[in-house]
């Protein structure tokens, strides 16, 4: 019971820490880097981060080669209705303007009858790993 009280606490600092930074993806050494001393360990960190991606609150990408995987704060519920965009360098997820989404589903819409699903993510290279 007691270390189930420790997760929750644990699962709250690790929340607060993605929502706060959520225009970044993190790996889970940088989470814990970032928080300082939390007396979260990496294998906990690892286990509480993937449940949390279970729960839809966190989208887990693969860095650069695959082997290492980041971590960001996409709620899920308030992503319904515009596309994303995934960078394949960094990982990073950008939430594109609903404005824009509409333009693109629209535009393709209107020239192929094809309608794309609003879970469709737009691989591509970010401003910081262009080069
Ligand atoms: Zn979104
Ligand atoms: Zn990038």
């Amino acid at each position: 019971m007691t270390m189930r009280v420790y997760h929750t606490q644990q699962r709250k600092i690790l929340i607060d820490f993605l929502q706060k930074n959520r225009d970044k993806a993190f790996t889970i050494e940088e989470i814990l880097n970032s928080i300082g001393d939390s007396g979260i360990s990496q294998s906990t960190a690892y286990r509480l981060v993937t449940k949390l991606c279970v729960d839809g609150i966190v989208k887990r990408s693969a860095k650069n080669t695959g082997r290492s995987f980041v971590y960001q704060y996409i709620n899920t519920e308030k992503c319904e209705g515009h596309l994303h965009m995934k960078c394949t360098g960094c990982g990073k997820i950008y939430h594109l303007d609903s404005g824009i989404t509409s333009t693109i589903q629209n535009d393709i819409k209107s020239s192929t009858n094809f309608e794309i699903d609003s879970h469709t993510v737009l691989l591509g290279k970010c401003n910081t790993c262009k080069e």
